[in-house]
């Protein structure tokens, strides 16, 4: 039996990373596009819907922290999309 993977047992309601909508941040301090994930830190979920400017419906916000390579901190938000009912004909 595969038990490396430690987390949350299928079929619990979990986050699809893919689909959710993520802001691109760049570093305050060089610039740099490239943030890498901070090891161990676990992200924040705010259940917080809204709006974005672009239309995008959201109901819930992911901060997660990054780390850039010139060493600055940074917090970057997901947005995590609403779930959309199926349009009535
Ligand atoms: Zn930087």
């Amino acid at each position: 039996m595969a038990n490396s993977k430690r987390g949350r047992p299928p079929g619990s309601q979990n986050v699809k990373y893919a689909e959710t909508r993520e802001i691109p941040a760049a570093c305050i301090r060089c610039g740099s596009t490239e943030l890498k994930k901070v090891p161990g830190s676990r992200p924040l979920l705010q259940e917080y819907g809204g709006e974005l400017p672009g239309g995008f419906r959201y109901r819930a916000i992911i901060r997660e922290r990054r780390r850039c390579e010139c060493g600055q901190m940074l917090i970057v938000r997901v947005y995590v999309p609403a779930v959309e009912e199926p349009a009535e004909k």
